[in-house]
Parts: C-alpha cells; structure tokens; sequence
C-alpha cells in the first residue's frame, strides 16, 4: 500500500520557499468564506482562512479545508464529451470530442433556436455563483426561459421577505447576535450559513444570551441550543400566527414601530365583491391614508406615526379599516389551543415562548447612543432595538405553505419592532429594496422575438396580476413561473422543467442546457420518473423529447450519463469568479462587502471557466451585449466581463462594487476599472464598506442612509420604504381570482379558486396541500432531508477525506414511535409514499419528533457516477429519497406540481410516507448509468494519486475511487 504524506501543520511555511499564498472565495458551500491557499510549487498544500475576511473572520471549516481534495478529484471532467450517436441517451456513452466540435455544435443548435424561437433554449443552474452573469446572457439570447436553482432551495424565504420588508434572511439579511438576547431559529439545516452562523451564536452564547430551536429534529445548531422545540413539519406558521395571538392579546406589539415603519395604520378599502376590497383608500396623489386618533384623516407620511391601528371609519359611502386589522383578525382566530392540535407543541410553551420574546422585547431594550433623523424629518436622539432575534431557513420554506409562514415570521418581527434594529433582523447591502423590489420580467409573448433581447431581465417580482406571464390561462415560460399556478415564482421553477419539456407544455423546447445543477438525482423529484422523461422519445419520429440536453459541470455527476454535449467546468481553485452586489452579497449587516475569486492552479487538462464557455457562445451568437455594433467581441473571458461589464451602459455600476473608476479610487458608481481584479487581489480578494454608525439602522426609515443608497443606485429615489404588514400586492391577486381586477385574470375556476384561497394579503396558514390531498393514514409520516455538515449537496461523495466522514446514511426516527411500529434500531424498512418505495436502514434517535422522519442529503450516489466504485458505501448503503418525493399533486389530475400555489416553490419537506419492515437487506432502488469511458478517469487518477508520496498506479484503483 502506498504511503501518504501528511501535510504537518506547524511547519512553518514562510520558511519554505517553494510556498506561496493566494488569496480568493471558498465554495465548498455557499457561505463564500475568504480562504488563503497555499502551494508548493503548483500543487495545492494547504487552505486556511482570511481573519479580515468580513464573512468568515479566519475561520474556515474542514470541508472547507479538503477543499484540496475537490482539486484533485477523480471525478474531475477533462475534455469536452459529446455522446456516441449509436448510444442512447442515458446510458453514458460519451466520447471525447475536441472543444471546436463541441462549441460549433452548440453555436449551430442555439443559432437555429434564437433565429426562429428563442423560448425553445431553456437554461437552468444550480446553485451557481454567477447568477446576475447567466441571467443577463439568458436574456441576451431571448429566452424567457431561464432561472436558477431557488424553486426548489428556498424562493419562499426570499419572496417571503422581499413582499414583507424588502430583504430577507441569508445573503439578504441576518440576526444581530452582537446585541440579541434571544435568538430563536426555525428550520435551519446545520449548515445553513455555516461559518458565520456558528461564530454568531458562540458569541450569543458568550454574552449569555438564550438559543432556542425549532425544528422537528435536533441536529447541529439544535445540540447547542438552550431549548429544542420539537414540531411537526409544515406546521410553523400556525406556530407563528399562535406567537402573534399571544402578543397581541397580552398588549407586547411595539406599537410605536408599527405605526411608524410599516403600513399597518394605512386603511383599507373593506367592501367585499367590489374592484377595490382590501386595496388601500389613498388620496389624489396615490398615498396611503392613515386615520388619527382625532377621526381625521390624513397622507400616511403626514401622519408622523400617529395612525391608528384599529376602528372602522366611513368616508364618502366607503368602510375603512387599518390594515392591522385585518391581521388581528386571523391571528385571534389562532389560539395557543388550536396551534398545539397542529404543530404538536403544548399550548403551555407556546405562551411562555410569546411571552419570553415579548418581555425581552419591551423589558430589555436595547439603546445605542447614535442619534439619526427618520424619513419624516424627525430627530432621534438614540436608536432603539429589540433584542430578539430570528433566523429560518429551508425547513420554512420548502412546503407548499411555505411562503405565508415566512410572510409571517416577519411580521411577527415587525410586532415586535425587530426589523432592521439592534439585536434583531438586520439588511444586509444593498438592502433594503423597495417592497417588493422594483424588477419584474417582460409580461407579453412580443416581448422574447427571434434574434432579439428579452425587454426586461427574466426575474423579479410581479406587483399585480397583469405582471403574469401567461396568455389567457397558458404559461408562457416552460416552468410556468409567473403563471396562474405559481404567480410570484420569483425564483422560477427548475424542477417543473424536464416534465413539461417532455410532455410539451406548454410549448416543445429543443435544447436544454444545465449548469452545475444534478437533475438526474439529487436535484429533482421522483427521480425514477424524471430519467425516464430525459429519455423519452416522440412516438412517431422516433426523435427525443428534448432533442438537446447540454451539461456544463466540473464533475462526473449522474446527469452527464444523459447529456448530448458535455462542457467540462474548472474547480473554484482555477477561474475567476465575482460574489457580486447584483447577485448575492457577502455583505454583513454593517455593510457592502464583496469579492472575487482568482485561479489557484491551472484549469485541469482542457477544462474551460464555464463563464468563458458561454461568453464564446454568446460571441460566435453575437449576442446584443456581448458584441459591439460591428460585431466585435466586448469581452473574451469572464475575467473582461467581471472588470468591463456595466447593468446599462455608463451606469457606472458592475458585477464588483470596489475599486471602481480608472484609478480604483471609486467604489459601488464608477467607470470600469480594467486593472479592478489586480486592486482586489492585493486586498486578499475582497472589498467591503462599512457603513456610518447612524446609517447602520432602521434603513427603511434613515433619510440619511436613503439619500446615500439612492446615490449609490440600490434604490431608485430617497422615498421612504414602509414595511408591508399587510400586502396589497397579493390582495390583487386575490381580486383576479374573485374575477374583480380590472386587468389580467384567470377564467378557469381551479385556478380563481387558488388565488382566492392562498393570496391572503394577511399571513395564514393551511395544512401542506399533500395533508390535503393524500391519504395521511396511510401515510401517517413526514419525511426530511438535512444538509450534512460534511458535504455540500453532490460534492462530499467525491472528495476522499469527506467522504471518509459520511458515506451512507440511515433513516432515523423517533424511538417511541418505531417500537410502537414494531421496528427495531438497525433494521431494514420499506419507505413508501403515495407514489413508489425505496428501501432504507432504520435507526433510533430521540432527536427527531415522532411524526417525523429524516436521513441526510444527497450522499447516496448511482452506479457509475462520481467515480465511485460500484461497491461503494454511496452506492450500496447511502439512500436517496428523491425517488419517492412526488413531483406532482395528488389532486387535480396532476395539473399542478407539489409546488407553494403562490411562489412555485418546491414542496420537498411535505413528503408524506409509511415504514414498515422490508425483506429486502439492501439499497433498493438501484438506479445506475453507465461509467463514462474511461480514458479521462484514469488521466484524472494519476493526478489524484500525488498526494502521496509515490504514485499509485492507475490500475490499482480499478476504476473507480473506494
Ligand atoms: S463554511 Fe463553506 S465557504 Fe466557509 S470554509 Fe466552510 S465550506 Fe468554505
């Protein structure tokens, strides 16, 4: 056996002079913590973190560290692959083709498309860091067909802040543990931010502050917590709305803030069956109307903060109420009794829990001494805050309820006057956003014309029903994003494209191109079904279904087997990159921040920057905005376009905010820089701005930070941004499906039928649409999925020391309810939903509520990807549930997808499933392609195999990585 040489760690690398150092953006996950790389000679050595690093602060974790090992993979794709045309596809048969062939192919396919029906591209990603780049070259090409990975992460948490307060939590906002007393987290996977997160609560927890959390599982964050509150999935917005009844009857809302900052006070039109129900009464110029404690009515800016949050007024024949109203109204209808019978939390926590945040709320405030000036013209001599903090993640999102419960987690943070105040939720830059931001997609079928841009960029967020891309009742996208069925599907809707492109609804498409996204396993749904529909063919010409799928990805993944053209990507150690302002920020709560990624090593064999690959697309396609007007590339690598690129010519404002101008003495509004990356890679590859102490709060409301962040461009003009307690937007959608908006609206009755029922303007809760659709005796279960903290989605399985920390991967439940079940801890079970079974083995664990079962993501891999030996721990152990996760719903001849009927969202964590003992003692499934040839492997093994000290013969691996 050849031996391995250890890499000490107190050597002293300055002393070596083979090392140097070089500085850019881990992506191991998607924190985007600053890592320093060291190397010896050109071999990758070491990787640490950057202490200035505003996201990370030095710390870096152990994927972060074996990032070396994603360098030197096995399942690094080398060269262009393109499939044996005598294969079918699926079954893996690619053969090397030279980058010519391969780029020429595509040029002639996507050519044909743009000239005639730029739709029929459909582009989707991953979880790229380049979305603001594949957006803007999407829309170049025409398509409105494009979207990223959100539909099936986490759109509700970013829709459901973005239609409440104009940011969100994540890369749009965060909890101020610096200055919380309590922080509480809902639904957080124990990776979900990582680094940043963790060092957050080790400080809370320093500082003696209180940790609670509420997931159905106790896993990662959950062990260091000071209260686990078990709950059932799916149930936290009644949870929510049960905290809110408590507050409010107990007289803890911080009424002040509520008046003032959000438009609670603004009153509205309560005429039931007419055009203006539920909109807000405004006056000729178009502003709200508040009503004081005197009866008069008055502008909601003129009021000061002095609207009155209850009563009914009559004014020219018209009953008007304060939006607060109609929230009071829900949220008394949710007792602390009629929660427990939900969530399965006692009636008794609930109280204590809404009685803890109140009191600490107004008991413990927190007072800084920073005086500012509010949007009304008044003075503050001190900003005020109230520490109770929140953070959510996945866990909320990712129901077919989802979207209203993040509606209302934020509102319970504006109850409490925590939105944008110390030791609460804090924006990061460049939020906050208008509510909702000012950006929505081209709404008409004119708008995406052949060898033409598309009007408008491809995603936003829709204010009214006329915002809908659809054509009567039809989608005009091929995830239906924007339709009648997922109106505000801001993320889009990735996983709703293979089956539509196969059944052709609402249009055939022939090319689909995927970046860096496993659609064949792990990210999609009924995984059997969806490799089927990437197979399927038309019945009369024999031909595919989707004529072309084309793969850019760095690693041998289960969907390359069913790709026609594969592009072969760099790791994030060879290319340049930019975590950009227009994109998602690595911005912290006390200012812009940015960085770049800058190439450690060499890209490996004839791998390209998949960036640089869609820029010589976009050039031999001339697209508009990648060629000048004689047809002249502008930029002929990523690294041009990050320095070069504008979002309008002369906007000043680019993918980097730092450095900006001829002389790099600008930041966030300036000409490009050319030398931008050199300034950036003497500043250990990041930039940041930390913004002054009286502009670091109540952003929405700061005249002086709004004054600074028009002028800077992230907000259109200084106006104030009132928070949206209440939402106006969503109560037009609501019109439309009562037939009353004067505009766009459904005329088939199921689809009126969901607007009217999920478009509340105030949040609500209903059972997941699978509780209501399937038969939940039958399936008495709700199973889950958590990020492991060892590997990030796909990418731990290929990566020799991380798979060494997890390589397979039980179901676990609940030890009371199994016994009660007659299952025993380690046997094998049967995991059956309403649409197939899987095999799994079972383990006991206290830490999981008993309705609820839960395994880890994505560590189970098929036969013949990734590298893997067949007989691998992820082949042959690990399990993936993906297959028994319904793609569709259960009722309406599957019209609609397990989707959130307002966001599109992905209904993942609904899953409802029943376990029983299986004969079976093995992974069933076993799905599988076939191993891609290998001559590329084996080039990639050798390269593997120098990390030890003496090279391993190809041949005594085999071919595959065990
Ligand atoms: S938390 Fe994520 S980004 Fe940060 S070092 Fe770890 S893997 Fe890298």
């Amino acid at each position: 056996m050849a031996q391995v040489r250890l890499i000490d760690i107190q050597e002293q690398p300055e002393e070596n002079p083979n090392l140097r150092k070089i500085h850019t953006t881990c992506y191991m996950c998607a924190c985007r913590c600053g890592i320093e790389v060291t190397l010896e000679g050109d071999r990758i050595r070491f990787i640490s973190g950057i202490p200035e690093h505003p996201v990370n602060k030095g710390v870096w974790c152990a994927k972060g560290g074996a990032g070396i090992m994603t360098e030197y993979s096995p399942a690094r794709l080398s060269q262009p692959l393109m499939r044996d045309p005598s294969a079918p596809r699926g079954e893996g048969k690619l053969v090397p083709v030279d980058w010519e062939t391969a780029l020429s192919t595509v040029t002639g396919w996507l050519k044909n498309i743009r000239e005639t029906d730029p739709r029929k591209l459909a582009y989707f990603t991953g979880r790229d860091q380049m979305q603001a780049f594949n957006g803007y070259w999407a829309r170049q090409f025409g398509t409105p067909n494009w979207a990223a990975h959100g539909g099936f992460c986490s759109v509700n948490m970013a829709a459901g802040g973005m239609y409440s307060v104009g940011g969100s939590l994540w890369e749009f906002g965060w909890p101020d543990l610096e200055k919380a007393r309590l922080f509480v987290m809902f639904g957080v996977a124990e990776d979900h931010p990582s680094n940043p997160l963790k060092l957050a609560i080790s400080g809370l927890k320093d500082r003696g502050g209180r940790f609670i959390v509420v997931n159905p599982v106790r896993s990662g964050y959950g062990a260091l917590a000071d209260e686990w509150v078990p709950i059932r999935p799916g149930t936290d917005g009644a949870f929510i709305l049960a905290l809110m009844h408590v507050l409010i009857r107990e007289g803890l809302v911080d009424e002040e803030y509520v008046r003032a900052w959000t438009n609670g006070p603004a009153l509205v039109i309560d005429a039931p069956g007419t055009p203006e129900n539920g909109l807000f009464y405004r006056n000729e110029a178009g502003e709200m109307m508040v009503a004081l404690e005197s009866g008069d009515l008055v502008s909601f800016l003129h009021a000061q903060g002095q609207g009155v949050l209850e009563g009914r007024f009559t004014v020219d024949g018209k009953t008007l109420r304060p939006a607060f109203t109609y929230l009071q109204e829900e949220v008394m209808k949710a007792t602390p009794a009629w929660a427990e019978s939900i969530t399965g939390i006692p009636k008794r926590t609930i109280v204590r829990l809404a009685l803890e945040m109140g009191k600490v709320s107004r008991e413990h405030p927190v007072v800084l001494p920073i005086p500012w000036t509010d949007f009304y013209g008044r003075q503050h001599s001190h900003t005020i805050g109230r520490p109770v903090a929140f953070h959510a993640m996945r866990g909320l999102a990712a129901h077919t309820n989802g979207f209203q419960t993040i509606r209302g987690l934020f509102d319970l943070m504006m109850l409490l006057g925590a939105v944008d105040t110390p030791g609460g939720f804090l924006y990061k830059s460049p939020y906050p956003k208008q509510v909702p931001p000012p950006v929505k997609p081209a709404p008409n079928p004119e708008d995406y014309r052949p060898n033409q841009p598309a009007k408008a960029p491809l995603l936003g967020y829709p204010t009214t029903p006329d915002d809908m891309l659809v054509v009567g009742d039809e989608a005009m996208r091929i995830d239906e994003a924007y339709s009648w069925k997922y109106p505000l599907a801001a993320h889009g809707g990735i996983q709703n494209v293979i089956r539509n492109a196969a059944e052709g609804h609402p249009y055939p498409i022939d090319t689909l191109m995927i970046y860096m996204a496993n659609i064949a396993w792990n990210s999609t749904w009924n995984t059997l079904e969806t490799r089927e529909m990437l197979t399927a063919r038309d019945e009369k010409t024999g031909e595919y279904k989707i004529p072309h799928v084309i793969v850019f990805d760095t690693f041998d993944s289960e969907t390359v087997a069913y790709a026609d053209v594969v592009f072969p990507d760099t790791t994030y150690l060879e290319r340049y990159d930019a975590t950009s302002l227009q994109d998602r920020p690595i911005s912290e709560p006390d200012g812009p921040a940015d960085s770049i990624r800058q190439p450690a090593a060499m890209p490996w064999l004839e791998s390209r920057p998949t960036a640089d690959t869609l820029i010589e697309l976009a050039n031999r396609l001339k697209l508009p905005g990648f060629v000048d007007e004689q047809g002249r590339p502008k930029y002929h690598t990523y690294q041009d376009f990050i320095q070069l690129w504008e979002t309008e010519p002369g906007s000043g404002v680019g993918l980097l905010a730092g450095y900006r101008g001829v002389n790099g003495d600008k930041m966030l509004v300036g000409e490009p820089n050319p030398r931008q990356l050199e300034f950036y890679k003497e500043n250990k590859a990041f930039w940041r701005y930390r913004l002054p102490d009286d502009q670091r709060y109540y952003r929405m409301a700061n005249q002086k930070y709004l004054n600074w962040a028009a002028s800077v461009k992230w907000i259109g003009k200084p106006e104030p941004i009132v928070l949206h307690l209440y939402s106006e937007p969503l109560q037009t959608f609501r019109l439309a499906g009562q037939g009353l908006w004067p505009g766009k609206k459904p005329s088939d009755p199921v689809l009126k039928e969901r607007l009217v029922r999920y478009f509340s303007p105030v949040p609500i809760w209903y059972p997941p649409l699978e509780d209501q659709s399937s038969d939940t005796e039958k399936f008495p279960l709700r199973i889950l999925t958590q990020r492991p903290m060892t590997h990030y989605h796909s990418w731990g399985s290929h990566n020799a020391w991380l798979r060494q920390l997890l390589n397979e991967n039980p179901v676990y439940m609940n030890p009371v309810k199994a016994r009660e079940l007659g299952l025993e801890d380690g046997q094998w079970v049967w995991i059956e939903s309403r649409i197939g079974k899987m095999t799994a083995r079972l383990r006991y664990s206290d830490a999981v509520e008993p309705d609820t079962v839960w395994t880890w993501n994505a560590v189970a891999k098929g036969a013949g990807s990734w590298a893997l030996h067949p007989d691998s721990p992820e082949v042959t152990r690990a399990v993936l549930i993906n297959h028994i996760i319904p793609d569709k719903a259960a009722d309406e001849r599957g019209r609609f997808f397990n989707n959130d009927p307002v966001t599109g969202q992905a209904g993942w964590y609904d899953t409802r499933v029943a376990i029983y003992p299986s004969e079976l003692q093995k992974v069933w499934p076993e799905p599988h392609v076939t191993a891609r040839d290998p001559v590329a492997r084996s080039v990639a093994l050798e390269r593997y195999a120098y990390t030890t000290s003496q090279p391993i013969p190809v041949e005594a691996h085999g071919k595959g990585n065990h």
